[in-house]
This record gives structure tokens, C-alpha cells and sequence, in this order.
């Protein structure tokens, strides 16, 4: 049997298979532009998150630095031997310094005078109306320091 060319009725079954893969992958086009779209808000949105938060932690570094530091031995500020105490002039210094800075009063040698670093202002010690004797804990500081 010799082998017949197709006739009209298979070529427009043909094309209408080609049009209907055409609309099918136009489809599937179309879908990967919108993915395509979503993914850029995305890490757009990402990067906006991303900038937000450096700026956050260079904040947070900086006040680290002013608040979280003793201006006078230039130590972090910790919970335990190093924590902010509030001195008379109102500045803050680690106990560690107050402890170990202070000079002895010649006037009265039971007392210290420990000089402010950031000021003229002195602060006598013992303190007496605390339990040990040191000015009260910063707890502003404190906290910034926990968490
Ligand atoms: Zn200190
Ligand atoms: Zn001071």
C-alpha cells in the first residue's frame, strides 16, 4: 500500500495540537514572569530587612561604646566585678574601678574619695546607706546589658 500524504483533516488536527501547546507554554510563560516578579519584591523586601537591621546594630554598637563602657579604665561594663554604678556627680563607673582607683582620704582614713573621670566631682566612700558600702547599681545600664 503506498503510504498517503496527510490529508486536510490530520494537518489542521496538527496545527490545532501546536496552537493548543502554544497556549499551554504561553501559560506556563506568563506564570514563570509573575514567579519571576514575586522573587524580585522578595528580596527586594529582603534587603530593605537587611539594611534596616545594620543600621539597627550600628546604633546599638555606638551606644555600646558611650553607654556600655567605664570611661575610666575603658573596660565593658558586666553584671558581676565590672557593673555600672551611679557615683555622686551622676555619671557611672565600674565597681571594679571604684574599688581599686579610689584614693584614701588623709582627713579620714576609713574614707575614700574616688575621682570621676568624666568630671571635677569627687565621691566619698564607703557609701552608707548601701549594703556594700558602693553607690547603687545603673540598671539602665544593666538591662542594655542583658539583653
Ligand atoms: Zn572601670
Ligand atoms: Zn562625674
Amino acid at each position: 500500500m503506498p503510504s498517503k500524504s496527510k490529508t486536510g483533516r490530520e494537518k489542521r488536527q496538527a496545527n490545532r495540537i501546536e496552537s493548543t501547546d502554544m497556549a499551554a507554554m504561553a501559560r506556563e510563560l506568563n506564570k514563570i514572569q509573575k514567579d519571576v516578579k514575586k522573587l524580585e519584591k522578595n528580596s527586594k523586601d529582603q534587603n530593605e530587612t537587611l539594611k534596616a537591621l545594620q543600621k539597627n546594630l550600628t546604633k546599638r554598637t555606638k551606644i555600646d561604646k558611650i553607654i556600655g563602657t567605664c570611661k575610666s579604665c575603658s573596660k565593658k561594663f558586666n553584671l558581676n566585678d565590672r557593673s555600672p554604678r551611679i557615683i555622686a556627680c551622676g555619671h557611672t563607673s565600674c565597681q571594679s574601678c571604684l574599688l581599686n582607683k579610689s584614693e584614701i582620704d588623709e582627713s579620714d582614713i576609713t574614707k575614700k574619695w574616688f575621682k570621676c573621670p568624666e568630671c571635677i566631682y569627687s565621691t566619698r566612700l564607703p557609701y552608707e546607706r548601701t549594703k556594700d558600702g558602693l553607690p547603687s547599681k545603673n540598671w539602665t545600664i544593666m538591662n542594655h546589658i542583658q539583653n
